[in-house]
């Protein structure tokens, strides 16, 4: 499925809610797909993560759950998540041990590279080809076989800069 260029950090006032309904439409055509499930609990725990584009740690995630509902288990959300890791639609940023919602709709093993900034919080997932194509002649060089082909970018985004 090719994925729609769009900016990588979308606009302060940008149309939120399309976003989060087109990630949402994306993972259920996903689940069907690949024959898996969306269960209630998966289809939360995501909606919650699509509601803005910065990360969310575990328990901040059980508190805005908690917000509508009743508070669920750590172990019901970290298996949630697993789960749409697993599928591509959710990523780990380590360095803020927190989760994101993939806007992007790519291939659950491309190599993705993530803008984090450092003012406004918002992660942008910058696809590149070329740093993917490097990284694997790097570490193939080395005889390295890379399994989390992630890279984590500490900065300032374009509207922060400009406010
Ligand atoms: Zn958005
Ligand atoms: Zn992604
Ligand atoms: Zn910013």
């Amino acid at each position: 499925m090719a994925a729609k260029p769009h900016a990588v950090f979308p606009a302060p006032g940008h149309d939120h809610d399309r976003c989060a309904s087109d990630a949402l439409a994306h993972a259920d055509a996903i689940c069907a797909a690949r024959g898996e499930r969306l269960t209630p609990t998966r289809r939360a725990v995501l909606q919650a993560l699509l509601a803005s584009h910065q990360p969310l740690g575990a328990y901040e995630l059980i508190d805005r759950l908690a917000e509508t509902g009743g508070r669920p288990a750590p172990v019901t959300i970290y298996r949630a998540l697993d789960f749409l890791r697993e599928q591509g639609l959710v990523h780990r940023i380590e360095s803020r041990n927190a989760f994101i919602a993939c806007v992007r709709n790519h291939a659950s093993g491309d190599p993705v590279v993530f803008l984090i900034c450092e003012q406004c919080g918002a992660v942008g997932e910058a696809a590149s080809a070329a740093v993917a194509a490097t990284i694997k002649t790097a570490s193939r060089t080395a005889g390295f076989t890379p399994k989390t082909p992630v890279i984590e970018i500490s900065g300032i985004c374009a509207h922060c800069k400009a406010a």
